[in-house]
């Protein structure tokens, strides 16, 4: 959607209202109390859902990721916006700039919301078919705590269990490339992208990649990994394994989207956000992979971002 369509559409912070309004409506409102769905009436001059079922009244806002937030529909919706409208990413403090907001904090903290709306409407999908697993060690700024008695400060690690380093696991499926789409000259045993997941991984340990590897894979998906990173135990619930020694292959060859996303994903978030905390590394992530997903959908990823925001849920 361009900029002039964009304020065509929503002009002013009525027509942001309203239209959240018609899309909650349309996902369903579901009573914080009972979770009865479409039970409700809409007082009008309170501006609240009163259940049918219960009597307990809730805002236009309240059980949706702008729950407690004092910041208008219209900033919502703008940040929506220049968060889907680019395959870059954009800073807190230009979104600051762009919405002459006095206040980065708050804007900081809806852009993350944002993020983690993003994160759990991918989780809803689990990747089929051929899967390249990979794991790779993003930078990040670790916030020293010090001792609350000596006041000295935690020493930083060196190496792979490093402070500065989180390990996230990318899980990235791929489909046969058919007869149709394949263009002269092209190898017809190339795989086509599809679907793209990454997971930050706190410990590392078998265990972790285990859940996380099938939470993220349906049970009949195979597997492409790299055989020195310890996952055949990981991944014994797979009957398609194939394991490759990596030090004998390219890993763009063998691994090619898994790489691809690495490096364009570290390459995004350093060229935007310098210094990003390992806490907060996940939330990024999810932008990335919830833009990448939908990287075919043009301007309907804002109408889908939309609907995730009326449909999250805190409770
Ligand atoms: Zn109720």
């Amino acid at each position: 959607m361009k900029l002039v369509e964009f304020f065509n559409n929503y002009p002013n912070e009525a027509e942001c209202k309203s239209k959240f309004k018609e899309i909650r409506e349309k996902q369903g409102v579901v009573c914080k109390s009972c979770k009865a769905k479409d039970e409700y009436w809409w007082l009008k001059s309170k501006e609240q859902y009163e259940c049918k079922k219960c009597g307990f009244r809730m805002s236009l806002k309240s059980g949706t990721v702008m729950e407690n937030s004092k910041l208008p529909y219209q900033y919502w919706f703008i940040a929506f916006h220049l968060m889907t409208s680019t395959k870059k990413t954009i800073s807190a403090l230009e979104m600051q700039r762009q919405l002459g907001h006095d206040y980065y904090e708050c804007i900081w903290a809806m852009m993350h919301k944002i993020r983690l709306v993003m994160g759990k409407r991918d989780d809803l999908y689990k990747l089929s078919d051929e899967s390249e697993i990979d794991e790779s060690y993003f930078s990040t700024k670790y916030i020293f705590e010090s001792d609350e008695f000596t006041g000295q400060q935690e020493k930083l690690k060196r190496g792979k269990g490093s402070q500065k380093k989180t390990s996230v696991l990318v899980m990235a499926s791929q489909k046969k490339i058919t007869r149709k789409e394949l263009k002269r000259d092209q190898d017809p045993s190339y795989n086509l992208p599809k679907f793209l997941k990454m997971k930050v991984v706190e410990n590392g340990t078998i265990e972790e990649i285990k859940t996380t590897t099938e939470k993220s894979l349906d049970d009949n998906s195979s597997i492409k990994a790299d055989k020195a990173k310890s996952y055949p135990k990981a991944f014994r619930k797979y009957e398609k394994v194939e394991l490759y020694d990596m030090s004998k292959h390219e890993s763009g060859k063998i691994l090619p989207w898994s790489s691809k996303a690495i490096t364009n994903s570290k390459n995004l978030l350093k060229a935007i956000h310098h210094a990003i905390e390992a806490n907060y590394l996940q939330n990024y992530l999810n932008e990335f992979c919830f833009k990448y997903n939908r990287r075919y959908f043009g301007e309907k990823v804002f109408d889908r971002l939309l609907i995730a925001a009326v449909s999250f849920v805190w409770y």
